[in-house]
């Protein structure tokens, strides 16, 4: 069987028993990168010392040594998380050159878990967007039409996860950056519950939305990834202090008797008849495996675009104000004063998106309409947290589409930031509320494109939306991957 096609449970499991050696499986990883990755541009950076990180843990393994629950997987990293001695571009022409000079906290548990980061993977810059068309740095492409856009702003993660170039990525959600570009590619990802994962060394868009999630092929192997990941790390203030359950173990058993809600206010006009028809045969699907499916509503959904983009776009204006030319990365060289190199560092590296959210959020945050926007969109997103919370007395977890459509074409939507903002539709409600969610194959468009299936779960409930997710997907037939051009 061929690295490509390996699941990283299957890959630990040859690597340990030494049927392949961590070496062979990073190098398989790299060829493949090497081979496609001109066309599909899913990476920014490839680590130069992977190989050897590799052989040092063949070295361990032979001295009998347990190297990990993800023994010499290798696996590849959103550029926005920090990672010792390589950049961290976020996608941005103001960070591109700058050295990181520590780790995240999921870079330290990756290593510990015996993980191999082979490289760090294109994004919008800052994570602003639905596409990865908005990088600063160059545009990722769908691997299974190259016309499309692999979504975002994890796109490069779920291309590189669909192309067979790593088994494993991380993305980071503030909106939906995991699980719509999981969607549009075809795999699995998840947003885990706000304080499942500590954002220590994540670079900061949108502080109280932003997690940190696993992308990889199926559910188990989230769930596998996930369990590393997950847990309390006192440099996150907001990392919570609760004990992280066994996720491999709560995949197994019944969905007989689940409770799963359908939100009306998710069914929106214009969703791609594709997309419905899919959701309604999932939605089939579950019911056959025993559960029981009811209707539910959240009337204040028809708001979350418009809370999202007032308190993301606040939280960004002021994460983003430490870019100033001074501390980090670029420095403009037609600086005549200090105001200039601040004016002129952020005027020629951001790009127009960022420039945008910038002014928005700075618009919000202001005196005059602080009340009238920031506090209206806080209250309202209050209310949508009660959606949630009356949804979940009455079910377990909550489906919906990922996305209202499949893939969109590249350069479709660039130029219609309000068409874009739109997309993310299906998502946003859920990051507002800090609640867990997951996207997995639910079939495939008229054109061949993947569609994802969203279930939401309560707090700190990752468990039985994995259960879920891992039932559906035993029973269905979407896990595939596209032929690539350069094959
Ligand atoms: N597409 C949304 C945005 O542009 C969400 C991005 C994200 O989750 N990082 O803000």
């Amino acid at each position: 069987m061929n690295f490509e096609d390996l699941t990283a449970t299957a890959l630990v499991q040859k690597i340990r028993q030494k049927d392949i050696s961590a070496a062979e499986a990073v190098a398989g990883s790299l060829a493949q990168i090497r081979k496609h990755d001109g066309q599909i541009k899913a990476f920014i950076n490839v680590c130069e010392n992977a190989e050897e990180k590799a052989k040092r843990i063949d070295k361990r393994l032979a001295a009998g040594e347990d190297v990990g629950p993800l023994a010499g997987v290798p696996i590849a990293l959103k550029d926005n998380m920090c990672v010792q001695g390589v950049p961290t571009t976020c996608g941005s022409k103001i960070l591109e050159k700058w050295m990181t000079p520590y780790d995240a906290n999921v870079t330290e548990l990756l290593e510990q878990a015996g993980a191999v980061i082979v490289g760090k993977t294109n994004m919008d810059e800052f994570a602003m967007g639905s596409s990865t068309e908005n990088s600063g740095l160059m545009v990722t492409r769908n691997p299974w039409n190259t016309e499309y856009a692999p979504g975002g702003s994890s796109g490069g993660s779920a291309a590189a996860v669909v192309a067979g170039m790593v088994p494993l990525a991380l993305g980071s959600d503030t909106g939906g950056s995991i699980r719509q570009p999981a969607a549009f590619c075809g795999i699995t990802g998840a947003k885990p519950t706000y304080g499942r994962v500590s954002r220590y060394g994540l670079v900061a868009f949108g502080s109280s939305l932003d997690q940190i999630g696993p992308l990889s092929r199926d559910v188990r192997d989230n769930a596998l990834l996930l369990q590393v990941i997950s847990g309390h790390d006192s440099r996150d203030s907001t990392s919570a202090n609760l004990d992280v359950p066994d996720y491999l173990a709560s995949l197994e058993g019944s969905i007989e008797g689940l409770k799963i809600g359908i939100p009306k206010e998710y069914f929106v006009d214009g969703m791609s008849p594709d997309v419905a028809a899919a959701t309604d045969a999932a939605i089939e699907t579950l019911r056959s495996l025993g559960a029981e499916i009811r209707q539910i509503s959240m009337p204040h959904t028809q708001y979350a675009v418009a809370v999202y983009y007032i308190i993301a776009t606040a939280e960004a204006s002021s994460n983003l104000a430490r870019y100033d030319g001074v501390h980090y990365g670029f420095r403009s060289q037609n600086a005549e004063d200090m105001i200039g190199v601040y004016t002129k560092s952020r005027r020629e590296a951001f790009g127009d998106e960022v420039k945008r959210r910038i002014m928005l959020g700075t618009f919000a945050l202001s005196a005059e309409t602080y009340e009238a926007y920031y506090v209206k969109a806080a209250k309202v997103r209050k209310l949508m947290r009660e959606d949630f919370d009356n949804a979940f007395e009455q079910v377990d977890c909550i489906l919906s589409p990922t996305s209202p459509s499949p893939a969109f074409k590249i350069g479709e939507l660039v130029d219609d930031p309000l068409q874009m903002y739109l997309s993310d539709i299906m998502t946003l409600s859920l990051n507002l509320a800090g609640l867990p969610g997951i996207s997995v194959p639910c079939g495939f468009s008229a054109e061949g494109l993947p569609l994802g299936l969203q279930l939401m779960g309560k707090p700190w409930d990752e468990a039985t939306i994995l259960r879920a997710a891992y039932a559906f997907q035993q029973t269905t037939d979407f896990l595939r991957r596209p032929r690539l051009n350069s094959e």
